[in-house]
């Protein structure tokens, strides 16, 4: 399961930005999944619940955003929705599309007090 490690991964990157601002606890953390992260949004809560249990972000409330994904279609010279990372273009049905994004998680808000 990779969402335990990304979980992780956010975690260190609150504490970090927790440590810097001098907080006492974490509020409210926002993270942004991409649709073409083939990041599972449900267990990552779960696995961030856990990982942040004992920690300054403790019960601290995640947000997830979904960030939908779109790719540069070559034989249509185009962006287009994607819908899954090696799906076809809506338009033309060809394979050659280039995820350009939806393809990343990343946190874009931390709130602390
Ligand atoms: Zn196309």
């Amino acid at each position: 399961m990779h969402e335990m490690s990304l979980a992780e991964g956010v975690l260190q990157l609150v504490e970090d930005t927790a440590r810097r601002e001098g907080a006492r606890r974490v509020k409210l953390v926002v993270l942004e999944i991409g649709r073409l992260s083939s990041v599972e949004p449900e267990a990552l809560k779960f696995c961030f619940e856990a990982v942040t249990h004992g920690s300054i972000a403790a019960g601290a409330a995640l947000d997830i955003v979904d960030v939908p994904g779109a790719g540069w279609c070559l034989p249509c010279a185009a962006t287009v929705p994607l819908q899954e990372i090696y799906g076809a273009c809506p338009n033309c049905g060809s394979h050659q599309v280039q995820p350009t994004a939806g393809t990343e998680m990343r946190v874009r808000e931390i709130e602390i007090d």
